[in-house]
Order: C-alpha cells, then sequence, then structure tokens
C-alpha cells in the first residue's frame, strides 16, 4: 500500500473512532515517559561532574571527576590541554555536566557520541579535552563497578608490562651523550635524543643566551632557525652512534618546526643511523608530504601529537605512510575513540605510541598503559617519572622499573586523586607560560610553528 494512503487510513479510522490528532500521539509520549521513568528507577546515575586544576610539577593538569548515586564510586579523567586549562574546565563545567546530569554512567559509547555532537561544531582541542575528561572517567568508573582493573575491559594483557623510552636532552653531544648512558644504566633500551643548536632555541634542549635582551621579559621572542638544526641533527646522531654503538634506540622528534622540503632531507640523512622512529617530520598541515617522505626513505615515522580529527590520520594509516600513530589520548576524546584508534592501526601494522610527556596527566598515564597493555600493535610508550608532590596528589600513579611501566591490578584505571592535597598546587595563570609557543620566531622577527 502506497504510504500516503496507508496514513490517509489509519488517520481516517482513527478519526471515525472518536480519536483526535493529538491523541493519536499519545502513545509516543507514553513510550518516551515509560523510558524517562525506567532511567528512574533506582539506576546507576551521573551525579556530578567537577574539573579538578592542579599543578604539583610544571605543567597545569586538568582532571575530571565524574561521581554517581552509589556512594563511594566515582571515577576520573585526564583533559589536560595545559596551555589552555581555563578554556577546558568552563567546557566541562558550563556545558558537559549540565548536558551529563541524571544520565546512566555506564552507557560509555552513547556518552561520547552525543557529548561530541551537543556542541554541533566539534573536533577541536578544548572540546576533546573535556570529553575526553569524561570519557575516561566512565571507564574508570565500569572498572571499579566491576571489581577489574580497566585492561580486563579491554580485552585483557597482550604483554606482561609496557616498554618506554625517556628524553635525553642536552646543551651540547657529551650532555646529550651522558644522559643516554644514564637512562641505559637504568634499564631503557629506547631514548629520544635532542640537542641544543647553538645561539637558538631547540625543541627539547635550550642553548644557553638564546633569548633577546632588549625586549621586554615577557615578550622575549626565542629564536629558531631551521637551517643550522637540519645539519647538525646527523651529526648528533653520528657522535652516538660512535660512543654507544648500535644496540640502544634512538628516536628523535622534529616538531613540526621546520620546512617540509628540509624535513625530507634530515629524515634521509637519519636513515644510516637507523634511528627507531623520527616524530612529527612535518606539521599537521603538510600531511600531504608523507606520501612523498615515504618514496625516499626508510626511516620509520611517528606522527600525529597535535592531531584532532580522524580524518587529519585516516589515510596516513590505511595508505601506509606512517610507522607510529602518535595522538594524545586526551586531545582527541579520550579512551574511547583511541581504542577504536589502535584496532584501525592494526590492520595497517602501524604501531602505537601514544603521547607522554609532562602535560599528560598521571591519570592520562595510567591510561595510556592500560591501552598499551590490551594493544596487539603496541610501538612503545613515551614515559616520565613523577615527582613526589604528584604522587602525592595522584595516590597510585605508574611505577617504573627497568625502563617499563608496570600497572596495579586495582579496579579501574587504578589511580586514585587526593583533592585536598591537589588544592595546595594551584595552577600558575600568569605569564610567561601562556606566551611560551606564540613567541618563537625566525632572525628576521616573523613568526613560525612550535
Ligand atoms: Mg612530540
Amino acid at each position: 500500500m502506497h504510504r500516503r494512503n496507508w496514513f490517509e487510513q489509519a488517520l481516517f479510522s482513527a478519526m471515525t473512532a472518536g480519536f483526535t490528532l493529538n491523541e493519536m500521539a499519545q502513545p509516543k509520549l507514553i513510550a518516551q515517559d515509560a523510558r524517562n521513568s525506567s532511567l528512574d528507577s533506582g539506576k546507576l546515575r551521573i551525579t556530578n561532574i567537577k574539573t579538578v586544576l592542579t599543578q604539583p610539577s610544571s605543567s597545569r593538569l586538568i582532571v575530571v571527576k565524574v561521581e554517581t548515586n552509589e556512594p563511594e564510586l566515582y571515577g576520573l579523567g585526564c583533559a589536560t590541554f595545559t596551555q589552555r586549562a581555563r578554556t577546558v574546565e568552563t567546557a566541562v563545567n558550563e556545558y558537559l555536566k549540565p548536558f551529563l546530569i541524571g544520565k546512566d554512567p555506564t552507557r560509555i559509547e552513547d556518552t561520547w557520541q552525543s557529548s561530541f555532537v551537543s556542541s554541533y561544531w566539534r573536533n577541536g582541542p578544548v572540546l576533546n579535552n573535556a570529553l575526553s575528561g569524561v570519557d575516561m572517567a566512565l571507564w574508570d568508573i565500569l572498572g571499579k563497578r566491576a571489581g577489574l582493573p580497566l585492561y580486563e575491559l579491554l580485552g585483557g594483557k597482550c604483554r606482561d608490562a609496557v616498554d618506554t623510552y625517556r628524553h635525553a636532552s642536552g646543551s651540547s653531544f657529551a650532555e646529550v651523550t651522558e644522559s643516554v648512558n644514564k637512562f641505559m644504566s637504568e634499564g631503557y633500551r629506547h631514548v629520544r635524543v635532542q640537542a641544543a643548536v647553538p645561539g637558538l632555541v631547540t625543541y627539547g634542549a635550550r642553548a644557553s643566551g638564546d633569548v633577546r635582551s632588549d625586549l621586554p621579559e615577557n615578550n622575549r621572542p626565542d629564536i629558531w632557525e631551521p637551517r643550522p638544526y637540519v645539519q647538525m641533527i646527523p651529526q648528533l646522531f653520528e657522535h652516538l652512534r660512535q660512543e654507544l654503538g648500535d644496540q640502544v634506540e634512538l628516536l628523535h622528534d622534529v616538531h613540526e618546526r621546520i620546512p617540509p622540503i628540509l624535513a625530507m632531507q634530515l629524515v634521509k640523512d637519519l636513515e644510516p643511523f637507523h634511528p627507531f622512529f623520527v616524530e612529527d617530520p612535518f606539521s599537521p598541515e603538510d600531511v600531504g608530504y608523507f606520501r612523498h617522505l615515504r618514496a625516499q626513505t626508510t626511516t620509520p615515522i611517528a606522527m600525529g601529537e597535535l592531531f584532532n580529527n580522524p580524518n587529519e590520520f585516516i589515510d596516513l594509516i590505511k595508505d601506509r605512510l606512517i610507522d607510529f600513530i602518535r595522538v594524545h589520548l586526551s586531545q582527541i576524546g579520550g579512551l574511547t575513540p583511541a581504542s577504536k584508534l589502535a584496532s584501525f592501526c592494526e590492520y595497517f601494522a602501524v604501531r602505537t605510541a601514544w603521547h607522554g610527556p609532562g602535560d599528560v596527566s598521571p591519570v592520562g598515564h595510567a591510561a595510556n598503559i592500560h591501552l598499551d597493555i590490551t594493544t596487539p600493535n603496541f610501538g612503545i610508550q613515551e614515559a616520565r617519572e613523577f615527582s613526589t608532590a604528584e604522587q602525592d596528589v595522584f595516590p597510585g600513579c605508574p611505577e617504573l622499573k627497568n625502563g617499563y611501566y608496570w600497572l596495579s591490578d586495582r579496579p579501574g584505571l587504578g589511580i586514585e586523586l587526593d583533592e585536598q592535597l591537589a588544592k595546595r598546587f594551584p595552577i600558575t595563570d600568569e605569564p610567561p607560560f601562556s606566551l611560551q609557543w606564540g613567541n618563537l620566531r625566525r632572525a628576521d622577527g616573523s613568526s613560525t610553528k612550535p
């Protein structure tokens, strides 16, 4: 029967039976009420969401706490966008919280999907970090409720511990060598190496006397020139291979701050020294160069700490143009999208190397490690020591031993937050912190990518 004819016939039958159009809509309303009343029948609910901003070490950390109507049952998630902490705080408190209060915290996927589109405009670092804070907290709640560590809910361990790398930086080749030797003596097998370029500020290592003293203190640009850097880094690798041999795995982060053609030359020049990977050779705006780079060198490539949107990495993965995905879990929206990304990478032999520097909270590191330990195509995890203050504020920080991260069997993420102690480490809001990235300049005074 034609659809309209069917409707007209039903309408005619109803009206001749004495129903009004308004009454015909009632069954739908009743179904809606039934759904609402089942939601209000004493099941688990989100009762409060709050942000905790704290700075027990150098980075401003943002942690989201999701509370439920079950006594003592709550979750923690990392929402750390350290450069714009107050905007994430607002996104959680003013927008996500009223949207999610009263909802079922066990509906993790549905919460992610509906929250993601709740602003209509989406995929940016502020909203993604806010969403990550909630998402990780819901996974934490699920684990605590089940009495199981999160890794069991993610499919169980693929390995006993998580292999890591640390950062060796120095103002000279000798300092870098000494730092690598120190990490190797502690059991590390992978070390990222960065060295200062004389007279310039360099990512990961700062040369002395590299700020312009003729400008006000809070407005001094750091001077950066790409050519001396791309000439020096192959010399650093040659030096390290001569001093350290071939056993230690060496990594390097270009930090996407040089023109693509120079990055291609640099990655080719490093090939004889067999880096474990070279990270972020291009900026996210220049991903079209990866196809050309792949044709030029077999040096393994890691990419992605600035990625926000799946469309930034899907083609790089499916076309096998990178070897490691480097995204920052909270930057793409938390554990839910990162777990899918890891599985997507598996089909293309791309390994994971989640971002794990100081501006990932201990809660975020715990999320990284739960995912690492359950991911068959895990590659390596960027690691850091947690300061004594961080360990006090976040009881249950992951442990580093012999170059591996180890997880406890505590339920959920296995990490706690001492909110009272966190208040003793308030975040710093004033410059120069917020000016750091935007003040990077070429020698002629022009702005350049950080
Ligand atoms: Mg990096």
